[in-house]
């Protein structure tokens, strides 16, 4: 408020200056002499006119400024948002990626898991999109709550996660997904008053530096997934597949 005022009364008081130098100057050119009221009106017309206009336009400058940091800020908010799953929270595939890309990096090396959930169009057909959203959100918690702070999780598809462990070996990541795959199976689902139904996932594994890249550990992790579906699902699978790469 104080600078705004400040700022108007010294354009005014130029535009004063201004404004008694043109009537100074029309005296001189014209040779008509300057009168008391005409002076007191050189001055008062700017004063009048244009303080309190100028208090407007430096008003709407609050305002405009003020709208500008609100936007800057809701821009922030919803770049992070954009990277997250509404519904879980998680990453979404893409920043999952990114993020995964740029953990192996500055950490060198780190393991992968890929988890599909077994049958979970039954689940949606025997109680309802709802109840299946409710058994994805369980199994989300289950998943959160064996990893560690620094470990990435994301949703990379409907019913399909994956986490990336910095700095972790093979070792170390098939000991988490054999939690993550007990600690899922133990979930207590109950869709319906007296009903139990039961959840399961299927975990394929790759290790950072069986491959090439991350991109590749992706795909090897996706094809041995697969394989823990095909023997028999609510598997764990940390090997073989090495073929199958090179052939898609
Ligand atoms: P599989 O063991 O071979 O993986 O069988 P599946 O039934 O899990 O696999 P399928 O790909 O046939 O079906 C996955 C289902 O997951 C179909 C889709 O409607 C459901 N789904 C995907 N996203 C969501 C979601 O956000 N909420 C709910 N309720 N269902 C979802
Ligand atoms: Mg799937
Ligand atoms: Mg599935």
């Amino acid at each position: 408020m104080h600078s705004k005022i400040y700022k108007s009364t010294v354009i005014s008081v130029f535009t004063i200056a201004a404004s008694v130098g043109v009537a100074l100057g029309v005296e001189a050119a014209i040779g008509d002499p300057l009168t008391r009221s005409g002076f007191v009106v050189a001055i008062l017309i700017p004063l009048l006119i244009g303080f309190p206009v100028l208090m407007i336009i430096e008003g709407q400058n609050d305002r405009l400024r003020d709208a500008f940091f609100e936007l800057d800020q809701l821009h922030s908010i919803a770049r992070e948002q954009i990277k997250l799953d509404s519904m879980t929270g998680l990453f979404n595939h893409q920043h999952f990626m990114k993020a995964m890309n740029e953990g192996a990096i500055s950490n060198d090396k780190g393991s992968l898991i890929v988890l599909d959930v077994d049958h979970f169009k039954n689940i949606n057909d025997s109680w309802g999109h709802q109840k299946g959203d409710e058994a994805l959100l369980s199994i989300v918690r289950a998943i959160r709550e064996n990893v560690r702070e620094q470990d990435i999780v994301g949703r990379i598809g409907g019913e399909e996660f994956a986490v990336f462990f910095p700095g972790a070996n093979k070792e170390e990541a098939e000991i988490a997904a054999k939690r993550i795959r007990e600690k899922v199976e133990a979930i207590h689902f109950e869709p319906k008053r007296g009903i139990i139904a039961r959840l399961t996932v299927s975990i394929g594994g790759a290790f950072h530096h069986e491959v090439e890249n991350m991109t590749v550990a992706m795909r090897l992790a996706d094809l041995r997934m697969y394989a823990a579906k095909e023997s028999g699902r609510n598997k764990v699978v940390f090997s073989g597949q090495r073929a199958a790469l090179s052939d898609q």
